[in-house]
């Protein structure tokens, strides 16, 4: 630990972002780069604590004492060894990770936690920038063939271990370019896309075959899949969309969040779309229902396109926005997010319940609404939800998005052809080695957690992996991790 009172004379430094009259104009990433010597000064803020509680609330495990210590005094090139010994896709949650280590960071507990997420970005680019990273294919190679279906980052992370333990991968995707939700979900101003192509190519480059625009189960049997690898990984997301069954569903411009979001990235990569099949905002009194992530994306994305008000509609009550006893340290909080894309504008309504679809000349023109509270009839039972007396009201509308949730992966084509089992809630169904009920079958990420985070998929991606491994050679020499 190189200053021992770094974290008393050093203040946390948040990522910046462009001024909000400038980015809401187009859909360049709305982050500020840190400065060297400004990510070099915040690692100083690492107390490089006895037992780090940061490496315990990183669901990839990353060192990350000793990479902020690495960066702090310079070491770049050892603090990037040691990033990527546990994370392949580092500039991605540097860029994306809602940071769970960050709640679990000692200094957090009475002061400001250290900025872990900025600086795993910076060692990341900088890497990048001087030329650190290279390709490194495996010296061998074991002459197994491992198929991944699906693209996100479980298929990348696990493609990439498998890769690194020498058997040929090819990773099938459906839709025509790579990346999962990454490309075709997450917008451009949180990620832009040449930052999964860089990653990509260089996977490639490792020997990593990739099959785009190919679904696996419909287009390409499963009995061919099955004959041709020696084991395979799905990981193809949990992607069906919880639906609002209420009356006047069925009006136009009613939309789900991720058919949206997908044309917005097709249409900022310059791909056409024609006029019936367009979802545009522009001019538009945009709702959106759901009160998540996904919702503040399609937030950001409707005041880009143009909209001229946008709503977001949360039926729970509006969280707290400091730790509660519900939530002690260093347990990762329900607290009220605030995304870069709220600082652009708009109106959050909470504990509201949309009761009813309005609308006029076969168009949605306005929800119907009340106000709901949340009340515990009994102590220690879970609170109930009542509508509060005379508190309906309307909110107007001509755009409406569904950003509800997912209720799990899609059944049709592959999961079905396979004829895998479920769990209790409808993911895929593994044992503690990933691996599903079939023989050489395995899952990971989405798919057998269900809709969660990017860090999580890739930790699941690399734990399938070396479940494989063991399984394809009897021992594996990858992090089960
Ligand atoms: C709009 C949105 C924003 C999000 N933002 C964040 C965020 O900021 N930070 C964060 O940590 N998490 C975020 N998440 C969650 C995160 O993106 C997911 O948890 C993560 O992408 C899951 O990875 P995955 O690889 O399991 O699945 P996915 O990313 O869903 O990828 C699955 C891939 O499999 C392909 N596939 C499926 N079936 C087949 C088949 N039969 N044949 C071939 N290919 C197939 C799909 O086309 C897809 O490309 C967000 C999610 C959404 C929806
Ligand atoms: S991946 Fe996420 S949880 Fe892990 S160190 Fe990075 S920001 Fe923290």
């Amino acid at each position: 630990m190189a200053d021992v009172k770094g974290f008393l004379k050093i203040k946390r430094e948040d990522s910046v972002y462009r001024p909000v009259c400038e980015r809401v104009k187009d859909f360049l990433e709305v982050a500020v780069t840190r400065s060297e010597e400004q990510s070099r000064e915040q690692g100083a803020r690492c107390m490089d604590c006895g037992t780090p509680f940061c490496h315990w609330g990183c669901p990839v495990g990353n060192y990350i004492p000793e990479w902020n210590d690495l960066m702090h005094e310079g070491f770049w090139e050892e603090a990037f060894e040691l990033l990527s010994a546990t994370n392949n896709l580092p500039e991605i949650t540097g860029r994306l990770c809602p940071a769970l280590c960050e709640y679990a960071c000692v200094l957090g507990i009475n002061d400001d936690p250290v900025t872990i997420r900025e600086n795993e970005l910076a060692i990341i680019e900088y890497a990048f920038a001087k030329g650190l990273i290279r390709p490194r294919p495996p010296r061998t190679r074991t002459g197994k063939r491992v198929a991944v279906v699906g693209s996100g980052p479980a298929g990348l992370a696990a493609g990439a271990q498998l890769n690194k333990a020498g058997h040929n991968v090819v990773i099938f995707e459906k839709d025509d370019k790579p990346g999962g939700i990454l490309r075709y979900g997450i917008p451009d101003f949180k990620l832009d896309k040449s930052i999964l192509d860089r990653r990509i190519s260089l996977l490639k480059e490792e020997g990593v075959e990739f099959v785009t625009s190919v679904d696996v189960g419909s287009g390409y049997k499963v009995k061919k899949l099955l004959a041709e690898f020696d084991a395979v990984c799905i990981a193809g997301g949990s992607r069906e969309p919880r639906d609002l069954k209420i009356e006047g569903r069925e009006f136009e411009g009613i939309h789900f969040a991720m058919d949206y979001l997908t044309q917005s990235n097709k249409r900022v990569l310059g791909e056409f779309v024609p006029a019936d099949k367009l979802i545009d905002a522009r001019d538009k009194k945009v709702v959106i229902i759901g009160g998540g992530d996904t919702g503040a994306d399609c937030v950001g994305t409707a005041h880009r396109d143009g909209a001229s008000c946008v709503g977001q509609v949360e039926i729970l009550p509006r969280p707290e926005e400091c730790r509660t006893d519900d939530y002690p340290w260093p347990a990762y909080p329900m607290l009220l997010k605030t995304s870069s894309s709220h600082e652009e504008g708009g109106t959050r309504h909470w504990s509201v319940l949309t009761k009813k679809f309005r609308g006029k000349n076969g168009r949605v023109s306005a929800l119907e609404c009340a106000r709901v509270e949340f009340v515990k009839e009994k102590e220690n039972a879970c609170p109930v939800m009542k509508e509060a007396a005379e508190s309906a009201f309307d909110i107007e509308t001509d755009l409406v998005i569904l950003a509800v949730g997912f209720v799990h992966p899609e059944r049709k084509g592959l999961l079905s052809e396979l004829g895998v089992e479920f769990d209790a809630k409808g993911n895929v169904k593994t044992d503690g080695d990933y691996r599903t009920s079939l023989e050489k079958v395995f899952c990971a990420g989405d798919m057998r957690r269900g809709q969660s985070l990017v860090v999580w998929a890739i930790s699941e991606g690399r734990r399938a992996a070396y479940f494989i491994d063991r399984y394809l050679m009897g021992k594996s020499s990858l992090p089960e991790l």
